[in-house]
């Protein structure tokens, strides 16, 4: 098990090497924010950004979205994959957010994982990068290099959350976690991880490897 001061270090050299990252998905309010995450889901970054642009010109807001034909949503979205059912969600949590919270996404873990589509990892995402309150999402990437460097031991995204929570000063987690998917994506790739040159392999239990 990784010490505070081993988190630490390894918050550090992720940091000097990529900084302060930001939410990479554009948004203007935590209602766009959180309809962009929703899409996120199999898709790429740039190409949620390009649908976005067109969604949030025809509904920006919770009661704008709530009273969208589905099809009309679905239609937009459709280059982000699983359209059908992300265009469900999509509008169905417009109509919770309006009906319960009076049009205002809410700021609670508990609030958000009541919302159609959103699972705890979206609602980090939410906290983090739209309320600057302690959110650590744990993605594909923060899973795959927190495993390989020997940080932790587990699959379980939730495990992984609560580690991290009891071993980083919570005012990290957020852009922890967007540092860590950075050099996942940049450097501790799936399937080709470019050990050498990168800034983790002094401490790293997987050095070398060239798939797991
Ligand atoms: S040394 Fe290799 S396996 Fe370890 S974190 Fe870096 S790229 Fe990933």
């Amino acid at each position: 098990m990784a010490t505070r001061q081993t988190w630490q270090k390894l918050y550090d050299l992720l940091f000097e090497e990529y900084g302060f990252c930001g939410c990479p998905l554009k948004h203007e309010t935590a209602f766009q924010l959180l309809a962009a995450v929703m899409l996120s889901a199999q898709c790429r970054d740039e190409r949620v950004n390009q649908v976005t642009e067109t969604l949030f010109a025809v509904a920006p807001d919770a009661r704008s979205m709530a009273e969208m034909p589905q099809e009309t949503v679905a239609e937009i979205i459709r280059p982000c994959g699983l359209f059908q059912t992300k265009s469900a969600n999509l509008i169905a949590a417009a109509k919770r957010i309006m009906e319960v919270y009076h049009g205002d996404v809410p700021d609670t873990m508990e609030e958000l994982v009541t919302l159609p589509g959103i699972g705890r990892k979206s609602a980090n995402v939410l906290l983090g990068n739209a309320f600057q309150k302690p959110g650590f999402p744990v993605d594909t990437h923060v899973r795959r290099v927190l495993n390989r460097i020997g940080a932790v031991d587990v699959q379980e995204p939730e495990k992984i959350e609560m580690t991290v929570n009891s071993k980083v000063a919570p005012g990290l987690w957020c852009n922890f976690s967007h540092l860590i998917i950075r050099h996942g994506r940049q450097v501790c790739s799936a399937g080709r991880p470019k050990c050498g040159s990168c800034v983790l392999k002094d401490m790293c239990k997987k050095r070398g490897i060239k798939k797991i």
